[in-house]
């Protein structure tokens, strides 16, 4: 964009004001009648002065949120190829169930004898995600990938208590999700990285070195960060038992593997499901996740509750812990029964899929990473050699020289209309740009996507490293000083004549 507007409107894409800054006092989009005047009952405590809410009409709130809307990029929009968070399309049946009113118009604190539907939905979820692990156990509550594994390491924690062992050191490979070690240290362990392989795998050596009896166990992500499946995973799992430790999986990767690989079978006590990743729920800009954690026989009687349990009489949910049933939960994580609305979605998806079709899409998944990868590495380096799983991971060394970083390709990217990939994540890799396009893509999305990049590398060898410094050049705002606004985030708006 080579000039101004002179209303900074781009377009048809319009500059918006907070709302704050829009409104004026008195005016209002209701008509409601004086309130009967009351005596107040607040001694004296009573509010004096206005409450600041923004006065504006209907039309104004309307148009307000509905540019706000149109400003947030989905994966209803465009490419998303974020990797490592399965931006995914979100099936329409998937809502169309969860709008049903007998879904939809559920009260968390119904009695238990009208919500009986409710309670098979969540035990047909869970039945889904046993059979698909193989595992023996699940506990559906957690919030999201995150809250999955503080329920896990919760329950490792509590499993050590109950054997009397003081066990604080956890294993985490070099690659992992910031949330393994902060999970982690949260629960009160210490983490003790594991460095990575050449070929971007975990140092079986070095994790052996690491082993010994204060060793709680490992977090490792499956498939890992670097979209590589750890070809030791069953080693490590033995070995990480033999050591007395436990194995926690970070399952946010499994739809590279869904139908294909049982989790039980590489050995894992604790695994969480993203179903908002891998079963398609929404997410995004930090909506509604859903983190269900599958357990092996050693940690399934710390499971948290709630739980369902069928009874003779119908389904119940188990809300206490000393409802005795030789269990032993930990406690509870999250209010209520977890993420209701994601059950019904995830299990729209699983059913409309079917057991094929879950197998499909992980293959999909794969292929899509693949057809990226080979036409990518024409001219982008690949952090590693091979085969990828469901993501593809490139390092920076393509762009050395250029005077263009990961940061100023991935701006550019956004003028092209797609939602940048993974940047610098993981860490392991210098400057790394993670693609996961999903199985949901067509052909099309993907090789046009591939031309665009191939375009800004072309033009990055090219020379033309100013175009990259400035960009994006479309977008409402531009460059933005991201340190600052996460280390001073401006949180509150506060009137101009304040
Ligand atoms: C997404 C993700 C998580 C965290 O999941 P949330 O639902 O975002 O909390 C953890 N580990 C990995 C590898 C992930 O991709």
């Amino acid at each position: 964009m080579t000039f101004q507007t002179h209303t900074g409107n781009r377009g048809l894409v319009l500059e918006e004001k907070l709302i704050f800054e829009q409104g004026e006092a008195g005016r209002s989009g209701v008509d409601l009648p004086d309130p009967e005047p009351v005596k107040s009952r607040m001694g004296g405590l009573e509010r004096d002065s206005d409450i600041g809410l923004p006065g504006l009409s209907e039309p104004q709130v309307v148009r307000h949120f509905t540019r706000l809307s149109q400003k947030n990029f989905g994966i209803d929009s465009g490419f998303f190829p974020l990797g490592s968070c399965t931006m995914k399309h979100n099936p329409r049946l998937n809502e169309k169930i969860a709008r049903l009113p007998g879904i939809a118009d559920l009260h968390p604190m119904q009695p238990e004898s009208t919500v009986q539907g409710a309670l098979e939905l969540i035990d047909q979820c869970a039945h889904w995600l046993l059979v698909l692990t193989g595992m023996p156990a699940v506990a559906m509550s957690p919030a999201s990938g995150a809250q999955g594994e503080l329920c896990g390491m919760m329950a490792i924690r509590a499993a050590l208590d109950a054997r009397g062992e003081n066990r604080r050191r956890v294993l985490v490979p070099e690659s992992a999700h910031g949330t393994n070690p902060a999970t982690a240290a949260a629960c009160g362990f210490t983490v003790d990285s594991i460095p990575a392989t050449a070929d971007g795998r975990v140092d079986l050596a070095a994790f052996e070195a690491k082993l010994g009896d204060d060793v709680a166990g490992i977090m490792l992500t499956n498939p890992n960060t670097c979209g590589l499946f750890e070809r030791d995973v069953r080693k490590i799992a033995d070995l990480v038992h033999a050591a007395g430790g436990y194995f926690y999986c970070d399952g946010a990767n499994f739809n590279a593997i869904v139908g294909r690989v049982r989790p039980a079978d590489l050995g894992i006590d604790a695994m969480h499901i993203n179903l908002h990743k891998t079963f398609s729920t929404p997410h995004g800009g930090g909506g509604p996740g859903s983190g269900p954690v599958v357990f092996s026989d050693a940690l399934a009687p710390f499971a948290p509750i709630p739980y369902v349990v069928k009874t003779e009489n119908g389904f119940h949910l188990v809300e206490t812990a000393d409802e005795k049933d030789g269990k032993k939960p930990f406690g509870r994580l999250k209010g209520f029964h977890g993420q209701m609305g994601m059950f019904v979605r995830a299990l729209s998806y699983m059913k409309s899929h079917g057991a094929d079709g879950l197998r499909q899409a992980s293959g999909d998944a794969v292929l899509n990473a693949n057809y990226l990868l080979a036409r990518l590495k024409t001219k982008l380096s690949v952090a590693y050699p091979g085969y990828c799983m469901h993501e593809a991971l490139f390092d920076d060394d393509f762009l050395k020289g250029t005077g263009v970083s990961t940061l100023d390709l991935a701006k550019a990217i956004i003028d092209e209309g797609f939602h940048p990939m993974t940047m610098y994540f993981p860490l392991v890799v210098h400057g790394a740009l993670l693609i996961e396009p999903t199985e949901t893509e067509t052909k099309e999305s993907i090789d046009q996507f591939c031309d665009a990049v191939l375009s800004l590398v072309a033009k990055a060898e090219a020379g033309d490293s100013e175009f990259f410094k400035n960009a994006p050049y479309l977008t409402p705002r531009r460059r933005l000083d991201e340190t600052a606004a996460a280390r001073k985030p401006v949180l509150r708006w506060t009137p101009a004549n304040a």
